[in-house]
């Protein structure tokens, strides 16, 4: 018989929203840019193939600015941002999950990368 793979799920508060994943990233991206600060996001990247979202029909709200590149999308029901998405089509497309939405239990020993996000688009650490 067939085993069913173990999967982690990153819901929002009220769970309208699951984002299914196979596997906790080794590091997560703290960014300082003027949006992610904001949110207090921790993004961890997937390929989209990789990831399921579960969300009610209309369940989403997107939020794009400056370029417009990224659509942030929170639950409309609660507020929590979920995860981003680039708007174009890209060759190999990614969802940045917002890994603070997993169970804390999941992130235990997770590395956290600091993105100067509002600058040099380097590492800090
Ligand atoms: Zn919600």
């Amino acid at each position: 018989m067939a085993r069913r793979k173990a999967t982690y799920a990153a819901t929002c508060h009220c769970g309208a929203i699951r984002i299914h994943v196979p596997r906790i990233s080794r590091t997560l991206t703290s960014c300082n840019c003027s949006i992610c600060r904001r949110y207090g996001a921790l993004w961890a990247y997937y390929a989209a193939s990789a990831v399921k979202i579960e969300a009610p029909k209309g369940g989403l709200s997107k939020y794009s600015w400056n370029r417009r590149i990224r659509a942030y999308c929170r639950c409309k029901k609660c507020g929590c941002v979920t995860h981003y998405v680039y708007r174009k089509k890209r060759r190999n497309p990614i969802v940045a999950v917002n890994a603070v939405n997993f169970e804390p239990s999941a992130l235990e020993g997770v590395r956290i990368r600091h993105l100067d996000g509002a600058a040099s688009w380097k590492f800090l650490d």
